[in-house]
């Protein structure tokens, strides 16, 4: 039914996302790979919410229906449930490309799996853009810099990645991810953006997905002890997931490819982050420390000054701001009320 629709984009071949300056945009048609996921329902969300027509394209491994079940019955969002490792043909505008595990624990349950994901279906998602013309979006990552040696990471840094370590399927994937990008851009002309995304957190994140914000808001909010892997020195920052999403829609719909650092630069050890989430949920949560995993790496910051400069893009929700935000969320998912999950 979506495909009998008129074509609403703006559209020219060779660039059917592109809006001309001055002029209004009107509603596109966007296809968001693991749109049912934490990061890519949010973004659904917002998409819906500035008029576009959404096909969120989802096998459902790691997101959850319930994600984008309030907008059932809405005749601009249709969701099809698709592995990207298989082609598929579809007609439209823009395409955010999400899908892909994010959390170490899900990305290392079927490595191979994960591999394909980032290679076969990028390579897919690449060519119905080519084919129709559409801008595609890749959200890569900062685990493309690896244990970085260059502190904060700017996106000229080219990284420090093992190629044979558990964590590989995913950096690798990801890098690889990269360059068929750029391979599509400079081969095929097509319109692309990548975006390496720092570690994010908010509500919707999945409960026991092993990551340590959710990990830890989970713990607290069961009465756990919050378990710091490793001395609980090594650093992450944090970025409210409200402000990623702002940063991967202006990228979109900006003139650069990137790649661009999209992240928090609050710089936290996990015992400080720790702190924050006993000052937030409870001051008598227990710290367990537990030996940490292979190949984690000690620091990572972003240096956002490209995002900032070119973007006009920057984080506005600090940790101890956007956390409270989530909690709402877990609480009622935790404690099975389902009421305000959506909220
Ligand atoms: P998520 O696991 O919540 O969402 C990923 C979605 O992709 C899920 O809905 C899942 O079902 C879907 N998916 C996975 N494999 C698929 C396949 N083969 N075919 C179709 N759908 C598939 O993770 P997220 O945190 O929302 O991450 C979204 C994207 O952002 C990922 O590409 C991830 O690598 C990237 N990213 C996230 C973070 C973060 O901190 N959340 C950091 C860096 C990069
Ligand atoms: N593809 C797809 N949908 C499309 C167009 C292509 O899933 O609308 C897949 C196609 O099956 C192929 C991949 O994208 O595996 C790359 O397509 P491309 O045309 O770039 O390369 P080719 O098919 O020539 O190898
Ligand atoms: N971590 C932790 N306790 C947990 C889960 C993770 O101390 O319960 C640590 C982990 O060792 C790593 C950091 O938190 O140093 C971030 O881990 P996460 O899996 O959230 O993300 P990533 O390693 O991909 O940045």
């Amino acid at each position: 039914a979506f495909e009998a629709e008129p074509r609403r984009g703006i559209l020219h071949p060779g660039g059917a996302g592109r809006v001309p300056l001055g002029l209004k945009r009107k509603g596109l048609r966007v296809v968001v790979t693991g749109g049912a996921g934490f990061v890519g329902s949010h973004l659904v969300d917002r998409l819906l919410a500035r008029g576009d027509s959404v096909i969120v394209v989802d096998n459902l491994f790691t997101g959850r229906k319930e994600n984008v079940l309030h907008h059932a019955g809405n005749p601009n969002f249709e969701m099809i449930r698709h592995d990207v490792v298989e082609p598929i043909l579809l007609e439209v505008d823009q395409i955010y490309h999400l899908a892909c595990p994010a959390s170490p624990v899900h990305y290392k349950h079927n490595p191979v799996k994960t591999i394909k994901t980032n290679v076969v279906g990028t390579l897919n998602m690449l060519g119905l853009a080519k084919r129709v013309g559409a801008r595609f979006l890749l959200t890569s990552t900062s685990e493309v810099y690896g244990d970085p040696l260059q502190h904060p990471q700017v996106e000229t840094y080219w990284g420090n990645v093992n190629p044979i370590g558990v964590r590989s399927c995913y950096d690798e994937g990801k890098r690889t991810a990269e360059t068929l990008t750029m391979d599509y851009h400079r081969g095929a002309n097509l319109e692309v953006r990548i975006a390496r995304i720092f570690n994010t957190y908010g509500p919707r994140m999945c409960i026991d997905d092993g990551r340590v914000v959710s990990n830890f808001v989970a713990q607290a909010l069961r009465k756990e002890p919050l378990t710091v892997y490793g001395d609980g020195k090594q650093t992450r920052s944090f970025q409210y997931v409200s402000d990623l999403v702002e940063g991967l829609m202006k990228l979109m719909e900006g003139e650069h490819v990137g790649p661009f650092n999209l992240g928090n630069p609050g710089e936290f050890t996990m015992l400080e982050l720790a702190k924050v989430v006993q000052d937030t949920i409870d001051p008598n949560a227990r710290i367990e420390f537990r030996p940490n995993t292979a190949d984690d790496p000690h620091k990572r910051k972003p240096d956002i000054s490209r995002a900032k400069d070119l973007l006009g893009w920057e984080p506005k929700i600090s940790l101890k701001k956007g956390l409270p935000l989530m909690v709402q969320d877990f609480r009622n998912r935790i404690f099975g009320d389902q009421k305000d999950a959506n909220a």
